[in-house]
């Protein structure tokens, strides 16, 4: 069988590698001649809107898939008329548009917080007069990690914030005093089947993610099954879906999904029983899906800029690495390494290790 990815990043690498032993072959559609997947998988080079490109990857693929959420729509309408394509391009349009996905998560139950949408500087003053500050200027499409938002905060001027995100359509969110920022990982089956993996606890810097610690134990679990499951059902989806919450006491808030295996859930690679790019492959090609239960205490920390000596990471016994193939840059996703251990001692020592090798790694790169 042939699995075909629009786009060869390390999610689409880790998909391959995921997929080898199930006897899966990959192919990729991506335009950088280093793009991180070529090692694992056959690269189809180019544009993700030339017909022509889309077509090599739809010609022969038993299914297509994709790594990552910011793909036109008319290049998915295209290749869903060649070839099987999951998950379907309906959820990939509901999650492109921060207006639509915020209302959608209203319509389903599913707790937010409070917006209105902007599109002149007029609604924006007025939209700040009734959400208050501080709260967060949005674009409503192609922002991603922190990108396209600007703080709102007392004697931040408007004119300003508007200017700098363009004047395109928008939305204005009332800043949440979250106590943690969680994830739920889930999978659903073309049968209608959903798992979800135990939530992470996700830490970010500078709008990018860097600790992901699985919590197996986690009361707010029922309450994010839930949310994941309405959502998915609602979407008729089919493949692996991460949705990021806020918490605040017993509520959990949802910000956004992304309709993709999602760097919250690497962990789930050593730390699950079926890691999420296996489930991912499983549900598209139909076959059963792996048990999503975590087998003990897991948790990943990214490398971020560069990684650290190899050496490093593997003396730590419990640790393991992944590296992906990729030029060290300033503020890109190089790697990550994964604990996991019975011992909850152990488990902290490790994953403060790592961090201090994370932030070692990325300083001596920038000097
Ligand atoms: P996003 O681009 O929406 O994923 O936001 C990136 C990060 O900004 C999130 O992971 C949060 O740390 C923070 N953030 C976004 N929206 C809010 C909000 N309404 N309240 C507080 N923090 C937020």
């Amino acid at each position: 069988m042939i699995v075909g990815i629009l786009g060869g990043g390390q999610l689409a690498r880790m998909l391959a590698l995921a997929g080898h032993p199930l006897g899966l072959h990959f192919r990729f559609l991506d335009p950088s001649p280093t793009a991180c997947s070529r090692g694992v998988a056959q690269q189809i080079q180019g544009p993700f809107d030339d017909e022509a490109k889309l077509l090599a990857l739809a010609e022969g693929s038993d299914v297509v898939t994709y790594e990552f959420e910011n793909v036109p729509a008319r290049c998915v309408a295209y290749l869903a008329e060649h070839a099987n394509i999951y998950p379907a391009p309906r959820a990939l349009e509901a999650g492109q548009d921060r207006l639509f996905e915020k209302r959608l998560f209203r319509e389903l139950g599913i707790d937010t917080a409070e917006f209105l949408p902007v599109s002149t500087p007029q609604a924006l003053a007025l939209a700040v007069k009734q959400l208050g500050r501080p709260a967060l200027l949005k674009t409503r499409t192609q922002g991603y990690d922190g990108k396209g938002q600007v703080m709102l905060r007392e004697g931040q001027d408007l004119a300003e914030a508007w200017a700098a995100i363009g004047g395109v359509p928008a939305i204005v969110e009332a800043l949440v005093p979250f106590e943690r920022e969680l994830s739920v990982i889930a999978v659903r089956a073309r049968d209608g089947e959903v798992r979800c993996y135990p939530l992470s606890e996700n830490t970010h810097r500078d709008g990018i993610l860097r600790l992901a610690v699985s919590r197996p134990d986690e009361p707010l679990q029922g309450l994010a099954r839930g949310y994941a499951t309405r959502l998915l059902g609602h979407l008729d989806y089919v493949g692996v879906l991460a949705l990021e919450l806020f918490q605040q006491g017993e509520r959990l808030l949802a910000n956004e999904f992304a309709p993709r295996v999602h760097n919250s859930g690497h962990w789930t690679i050593e730390g699950a029983e079926t890691s999420q790019f296996e489930n991912h492959l499983r549900a598209i090609l139909g076959l059963p899906l792996g048990r999503t239960e975590a087998v003990e205490h897991a948790a990943m920390v990214n490398f971020i800029g560069a990684l650290p000596p190899a050496a490093e990471v593997l003396k730590l016994p419990q640790a393991h690495l992944h590296a992906y193939d990729k030029a060290p840059r300033p503020g890109r996703k190089v790697g990550h390494a994964t604990v996991r251990t019975p011992d909850r001692a152990v488990f902290e020592q490790h994953v403060e290790a790592l961090q201090r090798l994370a932030a070692g790694a990325a300083t001596d790169k920038n000097h």
